[in-house]
């Protein structure tokens, strides 16, 4: 069911699950197990039906639960998948905010959704090891200076085309 979050607690570690069991004792459909499977949920493949570790089910539950702020640093939360993806090509831009920090801006490697992340200087500086990051200055995105001028003919624009 849409909202509500499935607990691990339910989910015994020593036990092993195969797909229905496993949706059964989470009160979820079938296919919604079987969507975790292609999203990264370990399994024993070489097992027919599939069997999923109980402590694999449990830890794959906890991770969902927590909330977005717990992606890796190379990580963005992508609003489609409902999941901590890295950028494509490893490639992100970042648009500053603050002297402290700002926003990153990156597509879903997995399904190339726009993804956003607020980020501190410190944790760019990081990411710049890691990813190919791209300054966008604020100028770019501040045009002219009539900036509440702009706003009300971008609203009237976007009632037009709604
Ligand atoms: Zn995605």
């Amino acid at each position: 069911m849409a909202g509500k979050r499935p607990n691990g607690r339910r989910i015994k570690s020593h036990r092993s699950y195969d797909v229905a069991e496993a949706a059964r004792a989470l009160g979820v459909a079938k296919g919604t197990v079987r969507r975790w499977l292609k999203e990264g949920l370990p399994c024993l493949k070489d097992q027919r039906p599939v069997l999923i570790l109980g402590q694999d089910l449990k830890a794959f539950l906890d991770e969902r639960r927590k909330p977005k702020q717990t992606c890796r640093i190379d990580e963005c939360f992508c609003l489609s998948c409902k999941a901590p993806r890295r950028p494509a090509f490893d490639e992100v831009e970042f648009h500053p905010l603050t002297a402290t920090g700002g926003n990153l801006r990156a597509l879903c490697e997995h399904c190339a959704t726009v993804m956003h992340k607020r980020v501190s200087m410190d944790g760019l500086n990081a990411l710049k090891a890691i990813l190919a990051v791209t300054d966008v200055q604020a100028e770019t995105r501040l045009t002219d200076g009539n900036s509440p001028c702009t706003n009300d003919h971008l609203r009237k624009e976007l009632q037009t085309y709604a």
